[in-house]
């Protein structure tokens, strides 16, 4: 499964050469990064002989999205534990009616809760003669990083390959860094396979700086570690997260993310989500205009999330009326 690296038109001003990888574009449940990575998930599932799916995520996951439908499609029994923020709105997404459509059982649960929720629906997917696999680990959601992170090592391939066949190197990769499983993947491939991309993750969770910077870095070592490959010492200098972008944390924007929404696609026909794509797509920019970038070749991963851009035309529909 290979995705297109493209040009993009840019701005006329712009003196740097912006190109953007269509993860979007990946042939299963309407694309992006969660396809390579619940991939990663299912084969890890099948190598740790489970025999059943338990997924997490909130309303707008495209990562539940993409599991519960490989999970129906392969006939293996997938429950989604969906948290919800006090006093957010239970208004609903595109991803959750695609999650309800597959029949996946939703086990809803506040954010606080997530640990108990987790070791209840394992216990009982037990009780019932299942072998039950959490994505994420142990019932804090981590022990698994490595096997996310696989997906995007394996992706990191087809960028070095687009940089053999055009004869240059990206000088930037910028992406979208949630739970920063791509963003670990990415570097354990540079790790590996070289390259002179600076791997720029731009923040658009809620977490923690510290804590969002020592999940990537549990990431790339917990990758290393489960395929018995040697470390670097120095791996850490290639963490570099940007959390200056993400206007008030996960899922908030302002009329600047929904201009860049426009913009792109007016100027390049690609679609943005506010959530992920634009957020990062618009800190990208900030980021080169604030640090004075100039003629360099930037890579953008578009990593998906097309149920969110409808979910936004759809507000912006309603909003006018
Ligand atoms: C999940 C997701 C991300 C973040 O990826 P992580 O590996 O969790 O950091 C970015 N963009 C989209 C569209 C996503 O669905």
């Amino acid at each position: 499964m290979e995705t297109p690296i493209l040009r993009m038109a840019g701005e006329p001003e712009d003196s740097n050469e912006l190109y953007i990888k269509r993860e979007d574009l990946l042939p299963f449940s309407m694309g992006g990064n969660k396809v390579r990575i619940g991939e990663a998930f299912f084969d890890d599932m099948k190598q740790k002989g489970c025999d059943c799916m338990v997924i997490y995520g909130s309303r707008h996951s495209n990562l539940c999205r993409v599991l519960s439908a490989l999970c129906k499609s392969r006939g293996v029994p997938c429950v989604m534990i969906c948290s919800h923020e006090d006093g957010e709105e239970q208004e609903i997404t595109n991803n959750t009616l695609l999650v309800d459509w597959t029949g996946t059982e939703i086990v809803h649960c506040r954010k606080q809760e997530i640990a108990a929720a987790v070791e209840e629906v394992m216990n009982r997917q037990k009780a019932r003669g299942m072998a039950p696999y959490y994505i994420f680990g142990n019932k804090y959601g981590t022990g698994n990083e490595g096997t996310a992170a696989g997906a995007y090592a394996e992706a990191y391939k087809e960028i070095r390959e687009y940089e053999r066949r055009r004869g240059f190197s990206f000088d930037y990769i910028f992406l979208p860094s949630g739970t920063g499983a791509t963003q670990s993947g990415l570097i354990c491939g540079k790790l590996l396979m070289g390259g002179e991309a600076s791997i720029m993750g731009v923040m658009i969770s809620s977490r923690e700086y510290g804590r969002a910077r020592e999940v990537v870095r549990e990431g790339v070592a917990s990758y290393f570690e489960k395929t018995g490959k040697s470390l670097p010492e120095d791996y850490q200098k290639e963490i570099h997260l940007l959390d200056q972008y993400r206007q008030g944390g996960y899922g908030r924007y302002d009329v600047r993310i929904e201009a860049c929404v426009r913009e792109v696609y007016c100027r390049d026909g690609v679609a943005l989500d506010p959530v992920y794509t634009a957020k990062a797509f618009w800190g990208m920019k900030e980021y080169l205009k604030e640090k004075q970038v100039e003629g360099k070749k930037v890579l953008f991963l578009h990593t998906g999330g097309g149920p969110l851009f409808y979910d936004y035309l759809t507000k912006r529909e309603k909003a006018s009326l």
